[in-house]
């Protein structure tokens, strides 16, 4: 039943090798750039081509300031950090997230509260999130207090899962009624918008990564975007050790992180980001070619949402059944084309199975029924 898919996607990508999942592509002036790093020899974790792609990021997503840092989950740790999140605050997410957006949470000492996905974005849904505020929580002092937990409620981190962009210009408006920050987990979406912004804008800050599997990659690295001059001054501080600026002298302020992204990525990056718009309108074509086979095999092939242009980073179906899942994987994953599940829901960890958790009925009906196909940039 699956054959005519795996051909499918071998003719789509013109091989009948093994088709991985999402493999990088350095067509550009990538080793041109990285000579250029080693012969300066600022290859560590000071140099011009940090500079440089700070800025040319900043430009591309539309935000004042970009602080790269030494992977996405750092990035995301950073700015809940900034946001000020501390030891037993609670974070509200998505529990149908990559582990990182939890684990950072971990890392302030905060727990995670689970809130449903829209089946249309896969990401947070603004309903869910509005119904556990009302049921849950109260404004004190300026602060958003769990009735239940008596903890504070700092800050809310939706994530655009697969590059589809959620809705998150409502999650905004929520978050601000509430008197909670918004950080936007937006490490698989660049180059996506909604309603004509780039995602992980919307929020005081948002957070990128550019791991190996992403739309670019520096082998490693992520950013931090913000419109905020302070915000942004703290992020790249508390990233370099939060060391006083002096000729000489060792003096650091506070406990620092050394999150900073080497130069020799940077150089990779600047390189990537110049091959940005290719990608996106190669990523695109591909999804409309798979659309419409999939429509052909009445599969429920996974669409940009409305209002949203997608950067389609992993195209997805949703297929009837946990057992259609199963025989699709087996099948697709013994004959040379490469797909996967979505994650393990995050509340089903042992780690995070004892934090509070909202109805998720959607994000375990996604869990049983999404699978990723072969998303590559076609060279
Ligand atoms: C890739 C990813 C991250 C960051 O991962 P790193 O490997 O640390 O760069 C964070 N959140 C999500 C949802 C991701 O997919």
């Amino acid at each position: 039943m699956y054959n005519n898919i795996v051909t499918f996607i071998q003719e789509t990508f013109a091989t009948k090798e093994f088709i991985p999942l999402h493999a990088p592509l350095f067509i550009g002036n990538e080793k041109k750039y990285l000579m250029d790093c080693i012969d300066s020899t600022f290859v560590s974790s000071v140099g011009a081509y940090v500079d440089r792609f700070e800025k040319e990021f900043a430009q591309t997503v539309g935000s004042r300031y970009a602080i790269a840092t030494v992977n996405g989950t750092a990035a995301l740790h950073v700015s809940l950090v900034l946001m000020g999140v501390k030891r037993d605050d609670e974070v509200l997410t998505q529990p149908l997230s990559f582990i990182a957006t939890c684990n950072a949470i971990s890392y302030c000492g905060a727990k995670p509260i689970f809130i449903d996905v829209d089946r249309d974005t896969l990401g947070l849904s603004p309903k869910a999130l509005e119904d556990f505020l009302i049921t849950h929580a109260e404004i004190k002092e300026n602060q958003c207090i769990n009735k239940t937990t008596g903890k504070v409620i700092s800050v809310c981190v939706p994530m655009h899962t697969f590059g589809h962009p959620c809705r998150i210009d409502e999650i905004k408006a929520i978050c601000e009624a509430w008197h909670i920050a918004l950080v936007e987990d937006a490490a698989e979406s660049l180059g996506s918008y909604y309603q004509g912004k780039h995602t992980g804008t919307f929020g005081k800050v948002g957070a990128f990564s550019f791991n190996g599997n992403k739309i670019i990659t520096s082998g490693g690295g992520g950013v931090i975007v913000t419109d905020d001059e302070v915000l942004a001054k703290r992020a790249k501080h508390i990233t370099t050790t939060a060391k006083i600026p002096h000729k000489w002298e060792f003096v650091h302020d506070e406990i620092g992180f050394n999150y900073r992204l080497p130069n020799l990525n940077a150089a990779l990056l600047v390189a990537q980001l110049e091959q940005l718009k290719n990608f996106l309108e190669n990523k695109r074509a591909l999804a409309k070619i798979y659309e419409a086979f999939f429509a052909s095999q009445n599969m429920a092939f996974i669409k940009e949402p409305k209002e949203a242009s997608s950067n389609y980073w992993l195209n997805g179906v949703i297929l009837e059944n946990k057992e259609q899942r199963d025989a699709f994987l087996e099948y697709t994953n013994s004959n040379g084309v490469m797909s996967r599940p979505i994650w393990t829901l995050m509340n089903k960890l042992e780690m995070f199975k004892t934090c509070q958790c909202a109805d998720i009925s959607n994000a375990m009906y996604l869990e049983e029924r999404v699978v990723n196909i072969p998303s590559s940039v076609r060279a």
